[in-house]
């Protein structure tokens, strides 16, 4: 297992961190989760307020001997109103995980400039975070997001935070300047669900497997990452021991691309320049009166006719409107053809056909976050 500082922090955390917000079955398999993924090196366990039994069964992984001197932990909470319910919410987290000192505090889902604002709202919850840092509480602060590009630079480039847990894989490089904005100010980079929400690289199509092959999806998506040194460690969401392995190969490898990897990238990008209409991902017809991701929505074409991962773009365009925030826009039938878009789109793409035949081929009914916050 690689280990990377973590940016300003210091923090010297693997390459991969246990993300628990799966492992939720029972007690039992939660502590034997804990376990292996400290066997394997693992020294990052992440969790959230918001993940249902989450916290309590990691704090069951301490009672059972899991030592905490081995791990340095990270909860999320989101932004509260005021500073008595944060200071609140940071007491119960200690409680639920029984310990004494969260390694590092992010404020969970800074996915909109009013969450943003209320975040650094004067005498408001990050008074109360900066409070429990002064008596030892919280080691460092950093901030979750699944917002736009927009709110998460800006987000960077108010200070306050030592690092950004954010969404950026192969594909998907939208968050790319954010990426790059976190290194400028020596923040620390922890990229969420690169396997899940990065493609549903668990079940991948054959075609992808065939162009990644000899490596498999997940490992050449994890390498896209790690041979990016300002990227420092990735989730892993496991759901028991056994969903460790297929990560693994690639825990080890350090340093740039090799000439075989390199050669996986150009094929995979060569299959962009086969889609008809692609969309360039440039964002610039945004926003719609109605509502609709256009860019997000054309992106999961864009992966469903390059890769014909149908089965990933139906499973993330069923969360248009069941989302909230955490992954906004309607759906692409609420298209109502103002054209307003039109213009603004330099590649003089049909946006409204796109849409309509995006919804077609990817509609297959409604879907809800794994957790609400
Ligand atoms: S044409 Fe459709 S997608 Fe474009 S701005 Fe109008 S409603 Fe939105
Ligand atoms: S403006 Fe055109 S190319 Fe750019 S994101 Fe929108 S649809 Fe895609």
């Amino acid at each position: 297992m690689l280990y990377r500082r973590f940016g300003k922090t210091e923090l010297p955390l693997s390459v991969f961190s246990f993300g628990a917000m799966r492992f939720l079955e029972s007690e039992e398999n939660a502590v034997l989760t804990v376990r292996e993924a400290i066997r394997l090196g693992i020294n990052h366990l992440e969790t959230a307020r918001g993940y249902g039994k989450s916290e309590q069964y990691l704090g069951a992984a301490f009672r059972a001997g899991v030592a905490r001197h081995q791990v340095y932990v990270t909860t999320k909470i989101p932004p509260t109103p005021d500073r008595d319910t944060m200071r609140r919410h940071i007491e119960d987290s200690l409680g639920r995980m029984g310990i004494e000192h969260i390694d590092n505090f992010d404020l969970h889902g800074i996915n909109t400039p009013e969450l943003l604002e209320l975040s650094l709202r004067k005498g408001g919850c990050l008074a109360a975070v900066r409070e429990a840092m002064q008596e030892g509480l919280i080691g460092h602060l950093g901030f979750s997001t699944h917002g736009p590009l927009e709110v998460i630079l800006a987000a960077i480039n108010t200070d306050e935070f030592e690092s950004v847990n954010l969404h950026y894989y192969y594909f998907n490089q939208h968050n790319a300047p954010a990426i790059a904005l976190a290194h400028a100010r020596d923040m620390g980079v922890f990229i969420i669900s690169p396997t899940d929400k990065g493609g549903q690289l668990f079940q991948p199509p054959v075609l992808l497997e065939q162009i990644t092959a000899p490596h498999t999806p997940i490992a050449i998506n994890h390498r896209f990452l790690l041979a990016d040194p300002r990227i420092h460690t990735l989730s892993l969401g496991a759901a028991s021991p056994a969903e460790f392995a297929a990560h693994m190969t690639v825990a080890d490898q350090d340093g740039p691309l090799s000439d075989e990897e390199k050669a996986i990238f150009a094929h995979l990008n060569s299959r962009y320049a086969e889609v008809p209409d692609l969309c360039g991902q440039c964002y610039l017809c945004l926003p719609c009166p109605e509502n609709i991701h256009i860019p997000e929505v054309l992106r999961l074409r864009n992966l469903a006719r390059a890769f014909e991962m149908n089965d990933f773009a139906r499973y993330r365009y069923a969360m248009f409107e069941n989302a909230g925030h955490w992954f906004p826009g309607n759906k692409a039938n609420k298209c109502t053809e103002c054209g307003d878009c039109l213009p603004r789109c330099p590649m003089g793409l049909n946006i409204p056909a796109l849409l309509g035949e995006t919804h077609d081929m990817l509609y297959q009914g409604e879907r809800k976050r794994l957790w609400g916050d």
